[in-house]
């Protein structure tokens, strides 16, 4: 007996998760959509919560062949030397985790793609900064926090020709979802911005450090990969094949 997938073994992405209050009860949490978006993409979702240490992460990407970023609250301003304004749900063990994952991933070239905060993440935790709050620092940029629901597509995007992002989705512009109030401001030293919304908002970032995959998307490729020609399935392949199938 034969299959196409014989031999192959599964590869395992890490995915990270917020924390949060509700009911008196701290909770883990991660939309299902990440989970589904991931395992479309043949790879095995392995969920990691905020770590108390943050030296376990050696562990677990000693047992991992990728990771991805999920969304969530705001990074603490302090991580780019800025005071706070006008920040939401911060969460210092998160913050914590997700950056020594990301740097630790970097020096062993673990493929890594970032979502919404996980833009800003890789971003943050290699030297760049945030635009705290796009409504209130950049007047007249378009409605980034779309009370459209997280399926629909409310502003389009431009990809930079030759970039990892615009060779994934297969197109030079494309309308995307966008459900954040911050963005890359000042980029990190060794990534590149491979795509813009129409105000100039920074929508992906990609590094061009030898031997490290990784990608950085403001929008929620997770919650518009339903429909089986959407190209943002793209990103999710992308990684798979970072990975090496
Ligand atoms: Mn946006």
């Amino acid at each position: 007996m034969s299959s196409v997938s014989e031999g192959k073994t599964a590869q395992i992405v890490a995915v990270t998760t917020s924390v949060s209050r509700e009911d008196d009860t701290y909770r883990y949490r991660l939309n299902q959509s990440y989970v589904q978006a991931v395992e479309n993409a043949r790879l095995v979702p392995v969920l990691i919560p905020p770590l108390r240490d943050v030296r376990s992460v050696e562990r677990v990407l000693d047992r991992v062949d990728g990771l991805v970023l999920t969304g969530g609250g705001d990074i603490a301003p302090l991580r780019y030397g800025a005071e706070s304004r006008n920040v939401r749900s911060v969460s210092a063990p998160r913050d914590a985790t997700e950056i020594e994952l990301v740097l630790e991933a970097r020096r062993r070239g673990i493929p890594t793609l970032g979502i919404c905060r996980g833009i800003q993440i890789l971003n943050v935790a290699f030297g760049g900064s945030l635009v705290q709050d796009i409504g209130t620092d950049w007047p007249g940029a378009l409605a980034h926090d779309q009370a459209a629901p997280r399926t629909a597509r409310s502003h389009s995007i431009s990809l930079e020709a030759g970039s990892i992002v615009r060779e994934a989705l297969g197109a030079p512009a494309m309308e995307v979802n966008s459900l954040h109030h911050q963005a890359v401001d000042r980029l990190a030293d060794g990534f590149v911005v491979t795509a813009r919304s129409g105000d100039g908002v920074v929508e992906a970032i990609e590094s061009r450090i030898d031997g490290w995959w990784a990608i950085g998307v403001q929008w929620h490729p997770e919650d518009l990969v339903a429909a089986p020609d959407s190209p943002d399935r793209g990103l999710f392949n992308a990684l798979r094949r970072a990975i090496g199938e």
